[in-house]
Parts: C-alpha cells; sequence; structure tokens
C-alpha cells in the first residue's frame, strides 16, 4: 500500500498553491509598504525557547508540541509559532544595536498536535509579524492597521477585537479578583478547575458553554488597569480611529500565550465554522529581556493562512491560475528540433513556454494548448518549415498570421516576443 501523509498534514497542490501565492504576495507587499523586513528562522529549536517564552502552564506548550529527543538526548520541539524563533534570532544577531526600531516578518509553517478539523491542522502557515524596539501606542495601532490591511487587500472582511491585558503591575490586582469572582461558582470543567490553579487569566478562554456562561459576569481586566496600560490603551484606540481602522473592544478576550502585556487583538470571521480567528496578536514588552536580550518592548501578531486561503476559496476569490504565453506545435522530426531550440530561446525572453516533446498529432497539440490556457500557439509543420515560416495564432481572437523564420534565432525570438506581450 502507498505510504500516505500524517494527519493534519496536507498537501498544497497545483490550483491551489495559486491561492497561496497570492496571500503571500499580497502580505510582502504591504509589510515591506510599513517597513518589515523578512528574516527566515529554522523549524526547530530547542524546547525550552517555547517553555521560556510562551508558558509553561499554556495549552500549546502543555498539549499541542511536537517534542523529542534529539539523537544526542536534548530536546527539541518543531516551532508552533514564530514569535519566539524570530525573537531569538533578534537578540542572537543583536539586531537591535543596527536597528533600534526593528520590524520583522516570517513566513512559514508552523506544528501544533491538535485534532485536524476545517482550518486546523497539525502543520499550518503562518504570517508572523514582529515590531520591536517602541511601546508607543500609535505602533500598536499601525500593527493592527496593517494587518487589517492585509486582509481587505486579498478581499476579505474581518473583524478587529481588541483589548488590554494590563502590565505585571496591574495584573495581580485583577487576577485576584477574578480568583474570587471563580471561587463563587461550582460546576467548572476540569480545564478551568486545572487553570484556575496555574494560570488564571486563560479560564476566559474557556471554549465550555456553561463556563462561558458563568464567565459573562466576570471582572472585566479593563477596569483594573493601572494609570499608565489605561492611557496607553486610550491611545492605541484613537491610532485606530485617526486610520479609520474599525474595532470592537472585547474585555474577555486573552490570548492563549503568557507573553503577552497590555494591547492583544484577533482578527474575527463568522464564516469558517469554529475556527473564528483568521489572526491574533498582541505586545509583549518583558519578553525579549526574559529571553536573555535587552530591555525592548515589542507587538507582535500570527496571521494563519490555511483560514485566510479558506476564505479565499469559499467566498470565490481565489486567484484562477493563470495561462502560458505560448504554446509550440511541432509537426515531424525537423521542425521538432527548430522549435527545441526557438522554445528555449522564447525562455530566455521571460516568457512562459511549453511545447510537446513527443511528437503527437497537430489536433492533439491543439488541444494541449488549450490546456495550457495559451494565450499564442506557434505552429511549424512540415510545408511551414520548407517555406522558412511559422504560423502564430492568437488564441483569444483566433487570429493567424505568418512569420517569416530567420536563422538569427535570438534576434527573430526578441521580436516574437515584442508581439506575443
Ligand atoms: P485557535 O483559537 O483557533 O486555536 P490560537 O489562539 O491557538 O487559535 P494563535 O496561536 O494566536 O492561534 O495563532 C495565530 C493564528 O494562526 C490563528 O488566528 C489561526 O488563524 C492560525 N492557527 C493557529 N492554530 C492553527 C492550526 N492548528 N491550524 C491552522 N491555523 C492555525
Ligand atoms: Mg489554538
Amino acid at each position: 500500500m502507498a505510504v500516505k501523509a500524517l494527519k493534519g498534514f496536507k498537501d498544497i497542490i497545483p490550483g491551489e498553491v495559486e491561492t497561496w501565492q497570492f496571500i503571500e504576495h499580497t502580505a510582502r507587499e504591504i509589510l515591506h509598504s510599513f517597513g518589515c523586513e523578512e528574516i527566515k528562522v529554522p523549524i526547530l529549536e530547542k524546547t525550552k525557547l517555547f517553555k521560556r517564552s510562551i508558558g509553561e502552564t499554556t495549552d500549546i506548550v502543555e498539549k499541542e508540541m511536537y517534542t523529542f529527543a534529539d539523537r544526542n538526548g536534548s530536546s527539541l520541539t518543531m516551532r508552533p509559532e514564530g514569535t519566539a524563533p524570530v525573537l531569538r534570532a533578534y537578540i542572537e544577531n543583536s539586531l537591535h544595536v543596527a536597528k533600534p526600531i526593528c520590524k520583522l516578518f516570517t513566513i512559514g509553517p508552523m506544528f501544533r498536535h491538535e485534532r485536524p478539523q476545517k482550518g486546523r491542522l497539525r502543520q499550518f502557515h503562518q504570517i508572523s509579524v514582529e515590531m520591536l524596539g517602541l511601546d508607543h501606542p500609535r505602533q500598536d495601532a499601525e500593527l493592527m492597521a496593517m494587518a487589517a490591511l492585509i486582509i481587505q487587500r486579498l478581499g476579505l472582511t474581518v473583524s478587529l477585537e481588541i483589548n488590554s491585558l494590563g502590565c505585571p503591575k496591574c495584573r495581580p490586582a485583577f487576577n485576584k479578583a477574578l480568583l474570587d469572582f471563580i471561587g463563587t461558582i461550582d460546576d467548572l470543567c476540569d480545564d478551568c478547575l486545572r487553570r484556575r490553579e496555574s494560570n488564571p487569566l486563560r479560564v476566559l478562554d474557556c471554549k465550555n458553554e456553561t463556563c462561558q456562561e458563568h464567565y459573562k459576569d466576570a471582572p472585566s481586566i479593563l477596569d483594573h488597569l493601572c494609570a499608565d496600560c489605561d492611557s496607553h490603551f486610550s491611545e492605541v484606540k484613537k491610532g485606530l480611529d485617526l486610520l479609520e481602522v474599525n474595532y470592537v473592544v472585547n474585555s474577555f478576550m486573552v490570548r492563549g500565550l503568557d507573553y503577552y502585556t497590555r494591547t492583544t487583538f484577533e482578527l474575527i470571521t463568522n464564516d469558517l465554522g469554529s475556527q473564528s480567528a483568521v489572526g491574533a496578536g498582541g505586545r509583549y514588552d518583558g519578553l525579549v529581556k526574559q529571553l536573555g536580550g535587552p530591555a525592548v518592548p515589542g507587538i507582535g501578531f500570527g496571521m494563519g493562512m490555511e483560514r485566510l486561503a479558506l476564505l479565499l476559496q469559499e467566498s470565490g476569490k481565489a486567484p484562477q491560475a493563470k495561462g502560458i504565453d505560448l504554446f509550440i506545435a511541432a509537426l515531424g522530426d525537423a521542425a521538432q528540433e527548430r522549435c527545441f531550440v526557438i522554445c528555449q530561446a522564447m525562455r530566455r525572453q521571460g516568457l512562459q513556454v511549453a511545447m510537446d516533446l513527443q511528437d503527437r498529432s497537430l489536433k492533439n497539440q491543439m488541444k494541449q494548448a488549450g490546456k495550457a490556457k495559451a494565450s499564442y500557439t506557434l505552429i511549424m509543420g512540415e510545408d511551414e518549415l520548407a517555406q522558412n515560416r511559422v504560423v502564430l495564432r492568437n488564441m483569444e481572437t483566433r487570429e493567424q498570421q505568418d512569420i517569416t523564420f530567420t536563422n538569427d534565432i535570438e534576434n527573430w525570438c526578441r521580436e516574437l516576443a515584442t508581439v506575443i506581450n
């Protein structure tokens, strides 16, 4: 029996890959316009990098990581998210020295051992962005506006939900208020019982309906922000208003990673069932220092490409595969030989060109040209060869023209390319 791919690991085949290229291309263009630079980081890291950054008691670290022992026994983990590896690289390469304000992005696969569902895979892909060096609230607004612009440029609509998680100064008071409140509930789910001990804030993220019903009355973190966090959050909202980015404040949004401080946000859609977040992120002012780097504030987000691709496909906005520029149909050995050379010369002109190498019938070759959605077909049979000419057919208008062939193939192809372009 043929060996199949792993559960939750998916091929992205031709026909689908155009959507991915469209997403990447669009994102790159916008990211560059905001001064973000691409960085490529390894997929495999030391496990302690994620334990230290994401947090020991988060779902990702407790349940979802692909962790295994290397041949020498050291514990390695397939990256479940992009922030920790990018910050590790930022620190290791001292990127802050040349660029006190450093904006980085990476695009690539992430790995989480989850139950695969629509829009939820074990290997999935993220556009992951980090803006380091500034804790100015306008930086937060700019980052969210950029995320919103990527979505908008893709032709999609999602809503932006924002919150502030405060800072180490004000969070303890909120944790206490939350714990007092949780103490009044007697039918918490097992997960929440565990979270209550390890990470009280995370109970608000519980998907259990009974719990959710209780938490509607939970205290709001926004009522517990210190003066600095409160004014930071007001300025973030003002920044979004200035840029005319729509948002809703959701004081129950807590993120599944421990490192967040102050601004957090999610990009939400209602079109993908329960997998509603297409992107999420927030500020992590203590994280770079915590990972052994300088005391540099930062904010970032991860955008899920599978979910973006699904939204594009389901709304009929996914780009179609483009056709080639030219198909060359040659009949007979001598014409085949000459066209083999023309084909290569046309490719040197930058055109997308295909030809049939098997000397099939003209009818068959025209069929191939149609399948390849060629804009033009060049036909050279025995007659044309003898008369030193080719027939160029515009596949859309069906107009045909004779073109005399010369032996200066390079120049001849350059001229032909101007006709086709
Ligand atoms: P969810 O609540 O859906 O599990 P999350 O909070 O775990 O999401 P993040 O860690 O914030 O997600 O990752 C950012 C984005 O990456 C998500 O908004 C989502 O679009 C995408 N994402 C996360 N996990 C997966 C997955 N297993 N498969 C596909 N996309 C994912
Ligand atoms: Mg998750």
